[in-house]
C-alpha cells in the first residue's frame, strides 16, 4: 500500500539518527522530498550519505539546526522552502528524555525539560506554519511518549512535560483544522536507541546477545511483546499519520509501545 506522498515535501527534526533517520528513509523510499536537521555535523553528514547511497536520486536537504534556537529554525524553514519547495509534512522528533526523580531534579532541570518538550515543537510549528497552510495535505506529527499518560517516578520531569505536549498537540489539532492541517502524535514505549546500545556495550553478562539482553529488559519492565521497539516501527506510524492515508485523523495519539500501556 502506498502512503501517497510521492513528490510531497517532508521535514523531520532530529533526522540524523534513530527514529528520525528511520522516518527519513521511509519518506525517501516513498518518493517524498525530505529535509532534516540535527545539531552535530558529523552525524548529519553520515545520515545524508547513508540515505544517498541507498537512494542516489533522492531529493534531500540537511542543515545543522538546534530546534530550541528560534532563529536557527526560521532559517532552516526558509532554506527548506527554497531547496525543496512548500512543506506538506512536519515531523517533530528531535529531543531526548531525562532520568531523575523529584529529589534529584533541580529547578534548572525542570526549566530545561519544559523548554525542550514545548519549544522543540513550538519553534518548528511557527516556522513552517505558512507552508503547511498552503499545502493541500498539511500535517504535523509529534513524537511523544507513553509517559504522557503513564508517568514513571524515575523520569518525573519528562513524564510531566510529555503530558503537556499531549495536551498541546490536541489544542493545535483543533486550532489548525480550519487550515486543513492535521496534528497528531505517537506515544512511544521503549525503542532501541544509541543510549541502549551504549548500555549494551557495558552489560554485565558479556555473553548475552543484543536480543537476549533487550528481551530481558523488556520482560523485567513488563512489556507484553517482550522486546524493545525497532526505530522503523514508530517511524512507520509517524509516516502513516503524516501522510494523506490518515486524512480523517487529527488530534490522535497512536500508541507504539508493544502493549506497555496499562490504561483502556
Ligand atoms: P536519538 O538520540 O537516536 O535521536 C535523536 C535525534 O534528535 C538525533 O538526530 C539528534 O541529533 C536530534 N536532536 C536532539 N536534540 C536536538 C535539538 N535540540 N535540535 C535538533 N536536533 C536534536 O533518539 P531516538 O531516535 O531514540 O529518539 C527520538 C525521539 O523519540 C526523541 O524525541 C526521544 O525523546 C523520543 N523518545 C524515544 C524513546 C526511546 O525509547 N528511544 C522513548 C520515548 C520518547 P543531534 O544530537 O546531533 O542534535
Amino acid at each position: 500500500m502506498s502512503f501517497h506522498i510521492k513528490g510531497k515535501v517532508a521535514v523531520v527534526t532530529g533526522g540524523s539518527s534513530g527514529i528520525g533517520l528511520a522516518a527519513v528513509e521511509i519518506l525517501v523510499a516513498e518518493g517524498a522530498k525530505v529535509a532534516w536537521c540535527g545539531r552535530d555535523q558529523q552525524r548529519l553528514t553520515a545520515s545524508q550519505n547513508s540515505i544517498l547511497e541507498k537512494y542516489p536520486d533522492a531529493e534531500v536537504f540537511t542543515k545543522i539546526c538546534n530546534v530550541l534556537d528560534k532563529n536557527d529554525v526560521q532559517q532552516f524553514a526558509q532554506q527548506v522552502n527554497q531547496q525543496l519547495g512548500n512543506v506538506d509534512m512536519l515531523i517533530n522528533n528531535a529531543g531526548q528524555g531525562r532520568v531523575s526523580n523529584f529529589e534529584n531534579t533541580q529547578d534548572e532541570d525542570w526549566m530545561k525539560e519544559i523548554e525542550l518538550k514545548y519549544f522543540s515543537v513550538l519553534h518548528p510549528v511557527r516556522a513552517f506554519l505558512n507552508d503547511l497552510k498552503q499545502s493541500q495535505c498539511g500535517s504535523i506529527t509529534n513524537v511523544n511518549s507513553l509517559l504522557a499518560l503513564q508517568p514513571e517516578p524515575h523520569m518525573i520531569a519528562t513524564s510531566s512535560a510529555r503530558a503537556a505536549l499531549l495536551n498541546l498537540t490536541h489544542s493545535l489539532a483543533h486550532e489548525f483544522s480550519q487550515y486543513g492541517i492535521r496534528v497528531n502524535s505517537i506515544l512511544l514505549g521503549m525503542v532501541e536507541s544509541a543510549q541502549w546500545k551504549r548500555r549494551f556495550e557495558n552489560r554485565s553478562d558479556a555473553n548475552a546477545s543484543w536480543e537476549q539482553w533487550t528481551g530481558d529488559i523488556a520482560k523485567k519492565r513488563g512489556i507484553p511483546m517482550q522486546r524493545l521497539g525497532k526505530p522503523e516501527e514508530p517511524a512507520h506510524a509517524l509516516v502513516f499519520l503524516a501522510s494523506p492515508l490518515a486524512s480523517y485523523t487529527t488530534g490522535a495519539a497512536l500508541d507504539v509501545s508493544g502493549g506497555f500501556n496499562k490504561h483502556l
